[in-house]
């Protein structure tokens, strides 16, 4: 089935350039506001002029062609189980996206399956497409709060994380940052999240590109230079930014 157009919005002066993003899996992965990234990626690139087509992709869709950026969130170890097959299908082409410089933000369980596998409680194991180097084995308790990085690349990073299972990167794979409070990958080593290429894999839900709008404009910029473009941001007066920054401050307040 073709994916359906979410919506698209154009414009009243001539556009700046057109932005396709896509969200994977939002009927089985999307929880604790993940879903709150993909919106803030349309608002923002519309408040800078560019036309903004969102699409979805569930299983049994056809991939979309010209893809700019890709978002996924997290689920349930049975929603991870419920798209396992339909993901093998499509580890090839995402990870050719993803070597072509297609920026991505996965959380939680989608940043799982973007490792090699993900091993869960009963010894299960979903496999992975391998775009990060890291794997992830369910752990014995959940790692439950707000969690704020260091980054360098976004500076202080906040979110909100909620997981059972502990990832650890292989040496492909860099952090998305260290953990200053808050548990991270697996607790114990120190660091959260993968990167590799534009993609950005991390336990941070919450959403997190609300609290965290640098990321998100990072994500654009890529996504415009993906599609020929440069993302140069016009003077803008934010309208949320004392929001995003009052949330940075009360979930940084609040670690546990
Ligand atoms: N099932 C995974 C875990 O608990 C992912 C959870 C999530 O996406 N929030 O580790």
């Amino acid at each position: 089935m073709t994916p359906p157009i979410i919506y698209r919005h154009t414009t009243d002066s001539a556009a700046r350039g057109h932005i396709r993003l896509l969200q994977l899996y939002p009927h089985d992965m999307n929880i604790y506001g993940d879903w709150g990234n993909t919106l803030v990626l349309a608002r923002r690139a519309q408040w800078q002029g560019y036309d903004v087509e969102l699409l979805t992709y569930d299983p049994g869709d056809e991939l979309p062609e010209d893809v700019h950026l890709v978002v996924g969130g997290g689920g349930q170890d049975s929603g991870q189980a419920r798209i396992k097959d339909d993901l093998a299908q499509r580890a090839g082409e995402l990870r050719a996206w993803a070597t072509d410089g297609v920026p991505m933000l996965v959380i939680c369980g989608l940043y799982q399956l973007f490792g090699h596998r993900f091993v869960t409680s009963s010894g299960t194991e979903i496999p992975g497409v391998s775009i990060l180097d890291a794997q992830t084995v369910a752990g014995p308790k959940r790692l439950i709060g707000n969690i704020t990085l260091d980054t360098e690349e976004f500076g202080t990073v906040v979110g909100y994380e909620n997981h059972s299972g502990l990832t650890t990167l292989g040496p492909a794979a860099r952090p998305f940052g260290t953990v200053r409070s808050g548990d991270g990958n697996n607790g114990s080593d120190g660091l959260e999240g993968g990167r590799i290429h534009h993609v950005i894999g991390t336990y941070l839900h919450g959403s997190l590109l609300p609290k965290n709008p640098a990321v998100a404009d990072w994500l654009l910029a890529r996504a415009v230079e993906h599609a020929g473009g440069t993302w140069e941001p016009g003077p803008f007066n934010d309208p949320v930014e004392a929001w995003a920054a009052q949330a940075r401050r009360v979930a940084a307040s609040r670690p546990r």
